[in-house]
Formats: structure tokens, sequence, C-alpha cells
């Protein structure tokens, strides 16, 4: 028997958006992450100006938690002699941060009924005309099922396997490194002034890979990313400290802050998958 019409495996800014529309149009729903919520996830935080022109219902959950809008983005040539002040045609972007946004998101979806089972992790599928999800906490039933688990998501390679479609490999996946300093609301208020503008560098230091920082109020997100090809060439730790020095040279990073920790992340740069439905199946995010 079904116990959900629908369930959502990955309670992410894509799994937790699925889940409100479904449990919104009426869908008995289940929302499995292994994460506790909130937490972080490595990401720019930027949000594109048109979303609540796309999810107008998710406007009430997402506004209250913004930091700010960036007005445009300083682009810098490789050389960094060269520099393009863009401003945004189509309206300014949105600055968050993932530990607020992604746990606004799935209590939106909490909020208009979904079930949302946190810490417990999805292990494996059987396709039985519906589909059980089997996960830590036992196997659930469903009509459907969303892979929303991120770049690794075993929906996704079920779905590659079936299609015949090969995995991503060095030349379509990117890694990227990031850090989101304080560095206090002074110091972004006076560099990247109250249009809070964001900075992108291309080939920073010569690496294939691009730089950059987005301010938000008190806090600085910056990150370096690059194809893997190029990422695996280089010693990670030397590239974050020259990133940081290049900043702190520009009056971007305070000259008097260490250099802050760095994590990584897998960072897909081959476009939108080739396919993203099987049997009850359908991949998000
Ligand atoms: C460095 C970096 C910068 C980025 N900057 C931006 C940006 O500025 N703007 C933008 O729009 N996008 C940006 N992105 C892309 C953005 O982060 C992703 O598109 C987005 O996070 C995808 O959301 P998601 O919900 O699909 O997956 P995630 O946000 O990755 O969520 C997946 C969820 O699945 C859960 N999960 C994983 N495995 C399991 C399992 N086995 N069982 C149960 N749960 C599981 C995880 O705990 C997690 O909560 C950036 C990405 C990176 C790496």
């Amino acid at each position: 028997m079904n116990e959900y019409d629908v369930i959502v495996c990955g309670g992410g800014p894509s799994g937790a958006t699925t889940a409100f529309y479904a449990a919104k149009a009426g869908m008995k729903v289940l929302v499995i992450d292994k994460s506790k919520f909130p937490r972080d996830k490595a990401c720019g935080g930027l949000l594109t100006a048109r979303l609540f022109d796309e999810l107008p219902e998710l406007e009430p959950y997402i506004k209250p938690i913004i930091e700010c809008a960036s007005n445009d983005v300083n682009l810098y040539s490789p050389s960094m002699k060269y520099k393009i002040d863009f401003e945004f045609p189509e309206g300014t972007p949105w600055n968050i941060t993932r530990e607020v946004f992604d746990n606004a998101v799935l209590e939106a979806a909490g909020d208009v009924g979904a079930e949302i089972m946190t810490q417990t992790r999805v292990s494996d599928f059987e396709f039985n005309g519906g589909v059980t999800v089997k996960t830590s906490k036992g196997d659930f039933n469903s009509k459907m099922v969303i892979g929303a688990t991120g770049p690794n998501d075993k929906l996704a390679s079920m779905v590659r396997d079936k299609r015949n479609i090969k995995p991503w490999n060095d030349n379509q996946m990117g890694t990227a490194l990031m850090w989101e300093p304080v560095v206090g609301k002074d110091f972004v208020d006076k560099n990247y002034s109250d249009k809070r503008s964001l900075l992108v560098h291309f080939k920073p230091g010569g690496i294939d890979g691009y730089g950059w920082v987005f301010p938000k109020q008190e806090i600085l997100n910056i990150g370096f990313g690059g194809y893997n090809r190029a990422i695996k060439s280089i010693k990670v730790k030397e590239i974050w400290e020259d990133y940081i020095n290049l900043l702190k040279k520009d009056g971007y990073f305070p000259k008097d802050q260490a250099t802050p920790p760095v994590k990584g992340a897998p960072l897909p740069l081959a476009g939108p998958l080739k396919a993203t439905t099987m049997d009850n199946t359908l991949l998000v995010g």
C-alpha cells in the first residue's frame, strides 16, 4: 500500500520547493533528509531576481530572511587591468545565507502539510509499481519518488544507467573552495557600499577558474571555482592564500584579518541533466 503520494529524498531548496508545491496541491508528501536542520551548504548564496516572479507562493517565507540585494557586479579580467561594472538589467539578485535560507524553505514545506523527517539517510529504492524508499529509519512506500540529494544522487545514477548516459567526467565537473568569514558590517559598508557590489575575478593567478566575493550584511561569501582538471593540479591552500591576499591588496578583505579556513564542494559544470525522469521518478535540483 502506498503511504505517500510523493517521497522527496533531500530537503535542500530543490526538494523542499518540490515538497511545498506538491503538498500545497493536496498530495501526501514525505521529505527525508540525512542532515539535522538548520544545516549549512557550500554556496555563493545569491538568488535570482526572478525568484518571486516564478515562485510567488514562497515569497512570504523567503523575503524576511533576505540579507540584502546586490545592484551590480565588478568583473575583472585575468590580468586585473580591466574591470567592467555591470548593472543587472533585470532587477537585483538577492543575498542569503544557506543555513537560514534552506531551513526557511523546508519549514515552508512543513507549513503547508509536508511531513519532514530529518537525520534519516536514504540508502536504496525498490520499484514495484510504486516505489519503496529504504532509509536508516525503515522502508516507506510511495506512488512517486523525487531525487533531490545533490550531485551524487543515487536516483540520478539509476536514471543514467537506465538511459545509457555516461556519468560526468573531470571536464564536466568542477570543485569550489569557499568560506564565509565575518568581517563586520562597517567593513562591508565601506568597501562594498550599500550597493553590495559583487566581485568576480576571471582566472585569478592564472588558474583556469574564477574567484568571487558576494557580500552579505556583515559576512563576505568568498569562493574560488574551477574545472577538476585545473583544480587537481593546484595546491589548494596556496591558491586560497593567494586569492585572499589579492583581495586584501585591493581593499576587499581586512588587511589585519587572518586567512579564513576553506572548504571544498563538488561543482557540476556540464549544464542541465540529459534525463530527469524514469518510472515513478523525477530528479530535481
Ligand atoms: C560553491 C558553490 C556556489 C554556488 N553558488 C550558488 C549561488 O550563488 N546561487 C545559486 O543559485 N546556486 C549556487 N550554487 C548551486 C546550488 O548550491 C545548488 O544548485 C543547490 O544547492 C541545489 O539544491 P538541492 O536542493 O538540489 O541540493 P542540496 O542543496 O545539495 O541539498 C541536498 C540535500 O540532500 C541531503 N542528502 C544528501 N544525501 C542524502 C541521503 N543519502 N539521504 C537523505 N538526504 C540526503 C543533504 O543533507 C541536503 O540537505 C552553488 C554551488 C556551489 C557548490
